[in-house]
């Protein structure tokens, strides 16, 4: 009876540890490291208030997906973001988030705030024209911004038309309300 007993706790334990590491893994996520030095500059507690999404693409010549000439792309114009999400989903890093990235340009928040590279983080995802983010993009996606807000006090997530929408269309071809639900509040 007794044995019978334990061998059921067993069997519930090993149960909630499987269930754990799926969930875990599910939000589990790397950073692949692309450091910049251009489009950037050096921040000390910056206060980080907006996370702003955007689309990019390579149309310098040669694959336009492809991380490193989107990056070499930025340097031509001394431009960057603090991560890019390409077509699979990978996330990469190119400025630290304690850091101010020139991302925004011209610009203003909801709430009428200018100067926005300094209290924001910027997102760009690899979209093009007229190609939509993939699936694992807009998981991927969530899955960082929802990170973000663990360690920033967010108050907008917005898109880059949103802060600028007489100069910019991005990010381009997305579900933004889809993405929306997904965030945390
Ligand atoms: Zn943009």
């Amino acid at each position: 009876m007794i044995k019978t007993y334990f061998i059921r706790i067993k069997i519930v334990v090993l149960f909630l540890i499987i269930n754990m590491s799926f969930v875990r893994s599910e939000n589990e996520f790397t950073i692949i490291d692309k450091t910049v030095s251009f489009g950037m500059r050096t921040a000390e507690n910056r206060n980080v208030i907006a996370v702003i999404v955007h689309s990019t693409f390579n149309n310098s010549g040669g694959e336009k997906y492809d991380i490193d000439l989107i990056i070499k792309q930025f340097s031509r114009y001394g431009v960057s973001a603090h991560y890019v999400i390409g077509r699979d989903g990978s996330i990469y890093s190119l400025v630290n988030e304690k850091n101010v990235s020139f991302h925004a340009g011209k610009s203003h928040l909801p709430n009428g705030q200018t100067n926005l590279n300094s209290c924001t983080i910027g997102i760009e995802l690899m979209t093009s024209f007229d190609e939509a983010p993939t699936e694992q993009q807009i998981h991927s996606l969530t899955i960082l911004v929802n990170d973000i807000k663990k360690r920033h006090n967010i108050e907008f997530v917005l898109r880059h038309s949103d802060i600028a929408p007489d100069r910019k269309t991005d990010p381009w071809n997305m579900d933004w309300e889809g993405f929306l639900a997904g965030i945390s509040k």
